[in-house]
């Protein structure tokens, strides 16, 4: 097999800021991604997508020294289980690099058997019409946010990053310009106390038109603090920061109504599908969310999608310069239809030009 890896620098459509970007310089306008590409001696070959995130200390530098290590002799199309457990005995950590490898073995063996992705991993024919994904807001200043609440006309599913010194001015901004339509938030843990966070949950659900609040404290307070807010909250609880794999399930089911899963944290579609699956063991609502990322890792989450309640797959929307084409999203609905590639995660490169 061989293995080849370069960092590609996702542009982003407007400045990018969140939560925890705001004591470290504020955001960002370009989001560096690694892109793999796997071939073995038969000329199958599958890709591959690192986002790394600087919120879990990960890098493109910190993708690239774990891919560097990697043997690709020891990769195989046709042995998926013991490539992934070679991956993972690698090192520990580095979940966007071996999302990378996980993707691009499982395109790979996908298109090898001529299947879509979510056909080859048993769980049926992608369901067009179905799948709504919301379109997220970055934090900005109030007239900013006015302003890309309405550039986002066409998205009937809004996801507003609250966490700043603004939020009543952002969301008093947003909501003027949304017309009604759903809103979700995500305060990326910013809310330092559990009462703190049942103040601004009481402030949201009297909007009366937020849906669900994501991460509204930080993952390392107790769970009883969270269980105290679970009891009280008026609006369903997600844990993102709080669920990184499906071993945290249980907790999670005392913390939160349910979970957004990301293949970059869990390490890939394998690990992905399996947080899935034990969140919804555990009676846990659960979405699949994303990072900036191109459409090949979007696409690869899409393959998940029979097995969420929610989808906030906009990571390929959010940027301008897109390598791959792949799942398309017409107003925040995810389809595959018109897709030229049939096999694997459905995604080739985009032509130029
Ligand atoms: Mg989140």
């Amino acid at each position: 097999m061989q293995l080849q890896h370069c960092r590609f620098d996702l542009a982003l459509r407007h400045h990018w800021a969140i939560a925890t970007d705001l004591g470290r310089g504020g955001g960002k306008s370009v989001y560096p991604v690694v892109l793999v590409d796997l071939r073995d001696a038969h000329g199958r070959h599958g890709v591959g997508e690192a986002s790394p995130s600087s919120q879990y200390g990960e890098s493109h530098e910190t993708v690239a020294r774990f891919l560097a290590m990697v043997d690709p002799g020891r990769l195989s199309f046709d042995d998926l289980p013991g490539s992934l457990a070679y991956v993972e005995s690698v090192a520990a950590g580095n979940g966007p690099a071996k999302c990378a490898l996980d993707i691009a073995l499982l395109d790979g063996a996908a298109r090898a058997a001529n299947k879509p992705l979510c056909e080859f991993l048993g769980l049926g024919p992608f369901a067009e019409r179905h799948h709504l994904s919301s379109f997220t807001l970055g934090i900005d200043t109030p007239a900013k946010m006015a302003a890309k609440t309405i550039e986002a006309a066409p998205y009937p599913v809004l996801k507003l990053k609250l966490g700043s010194a603004s939020d009543r001015e952002n969301m008093d901004a947003v909501r003027a310009a949304a017309g009604g339509r759903r809103l979700r938030v995500d305060a990326n843990a910013a809310w330092t106390s559990k009462e703190d966070a049942l103040h601004n949950i009481e402030w949201l659900a009297s909007l009366g038109d937020v849906e669900f609040v994501e991460q509204p404290m930080p993952p390392s307070l107790p769970t009883s603090d969270w269980a105290w807010l679970k009891a009280r909250s008026p609006l369903p609880l997600f844990g993102d920061e709080l669920y990184q794999h499906a071993s945290d399930a249980s907790r999670c089911a005392e913390c939160v109504h349910g979970v957004n899963v990301k293949l970059v944290k869990t390490g890939g579609v394998t690990r992905g599908k399996q947080a899935l699956e034990a969140a919804r063991s555990q009676g846990l609502q659960t979405m699949l969310g994303c990072m900036i990322e191109s459409s090949v890792l979007i696409s690869a989450a899409a393959h998940l999608a029979a097995l969420t309640d929610h989808l906030d797959l906009d990571g390929n929307v959010l940027i301008t310069n897109d390598p791959y084409e792949g799942v398309r999203n017409r107003g925040g609905w995810l389809s595959f239809e018109g897709v030229a590639e049939a096999s694997g995660l459905r995604v080739r490169p985009r032509r130029v030009g």
